[in-house]
């Protein structure tokens, strides 16, 4: 009998336990229209570590967001949203011409599987589905942390572009489609960023330069390019002094500035503005969000500037309410992306893949999971951790 390799989250706190499964199960278990997917990669993101030790994302001292306690998302549960792989076989009722795909092709999952009838899915906003429904994988269904994993409907098992490695498919789920969204969001809410004039200072800031803030160094200028009119400069902000290095020889950010735990946000903020020359940044990236850089973004923000919140590091952020309405400033959050994002996205990442700086990759094999969750958790990882599952497709 057939038997594949599952890693599971029994409960909050404690390790992650192997579990082998029967493959006839999970071939009996697929639904109508969905496909079994032989697992070649999965990325591991922050939100696994949520997962792991704390089941939920802590909101202040003493309030917690419980997985447990949203439809779906308790426990056990076969971590992992970040997915690459190839078919392996269909649900019962998918006709041979009904997907353009076959057994053996390369799939990116798209993880995000949301009710389909509420009015957030009806508009294709499927990332900020009510319905209650959700079949998100790793989530709400048991996820990549397997050497198989069952996705719902065919449809969310997407074609992986050639000018993309199955390795690098698999962080293009969460991390990658997250900071496309943000990046694409945070323009649209500077309307009049078309009106800058030329020789203007455009300053914007990336906070953390993890998994996340790799991706958007490269796509804010290739997206913010053809909107607005003066170059563009970055400003990195990291606790990691080399890795702020390391971003400023590659020219990937233009200005850096070395974020202290120790300090408080208001010399922070103006040690920034003096550093760079800015009387404040027009849009500002948050990818870690946590008090502290919180507190230093809103600080830094210009007259209409943008902030927009993406980490999920968790508690609660100071704002300082007169600087709000005196500037015209915005905050506004943005977590993952729809499908038709997802796809968009995709096509964007192919025919501009040359001039993206990927992140770097640290691979782990899928037995070592705890060891990548650790590392991850120290902040050892510069780039994106992946379990490499199936070495052989
Ligand atoms: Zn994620
Ligand atoms: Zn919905």
């Amino acid at each position: 009998m057939a038997m594949f390799k599952q890693y599971i989250i029994v409960s909050p706190g404690q390790d992650i336990q192997c579990k082998e499964e029967t493959l006839s199960k999970a071939i009996a278990d697929l639904p109508p229209k969905g496909v079994l997917i032989k697992v070649h990669s999965s990325g591991v993101c922050h939100t696994d570590l949520h997962q792991w030790l704390e089941g939920g994302f802590r909101l202040s001292d003493s309030e917690y967001l419980l997985f447990a306690s949203r439809e779906g998302m308790g426990y056990p549960k076969v971590p992992g949203h970040e997915i690459s792989g190839t078919v392996y076989k269909f649900g019962p009722d998918v006709r041979e011409d009904e997907s353009s795909l076959s057994k053996g092709d390369s799939v990116i999952v798209y993880p995000w599987i949301a009710c389909g009838d509420c009015r957030y899915c009806e508009r294709g906003n499927n990332d900020h589905c009510t319905g209650g429904k959700s079949q998100e994988i790793g989530m709400n269904i048991n996820g990549g942390y397997s050497e198989f994993v069952i996705v719902p409907h065919y449809r969310y098992a997407v074609p992986l572009p050639s000018a993309i490695s199955i390795d690098m498919g698999s962080v293009l789920g969460c991390s990658s489609l997250t900071v496309y969204n943000a990046v694409k969001t945070g323009l649209a809410e500077l309307p009049e960023a078309g009106d800058w004039r030329s020789d203007d200072q455009f300053h914007v800031a990336v906070v953390g330069l993890g998994g996340l803030g790799s991706w958007a160094v490269s796509f804010i200028p290739l997206l913010f390019k053809p909107a607005i009119k003066p170059n563009v400069a970055i400003t990195g902000i990291d606790i990691n002094e080399s890795k702020l290095s390391t971003f400023v020889d590659e020219g990937l950010i233009q200005n850096s500035f070395h974020l202290s735990t120790l300090k408080p946000p208001q010399e922070q903020a103006s040690m920034c503005r003096d550093k760079i020359s800015t009387k404040g940044y027009q849009i500002i990236f948050d990818f870690v969000n946590n008090p502290l850089t919180f507190d230093v973004s809103i600080r830094l923000l210009g007259n209409h500037g943008v902030l927009v919140s993406v980490g999920l590091f968790g508690g609660t952020g100071n704002v300082q309410l007169p600087l709000l309405s005196l500037g015209r400033k915005k905050i506004i959050g943005i977590h993952t992306g729809s499908y038709n994002l997802f796809k968009e996205m995709l096509e964007f990442l192919a025919s501009n893949i040359d001039n993206i700086k990927t992140p770097t990759l640290s691979v782990y094999p899928l037995a070592d999971c705890m060891k990548a969750l650790r590392d991850v958790k120290e902040g050892k990882i510069s780039g994106r951790a992946i379990l490499k599952v199936n070495n052989e497709t």
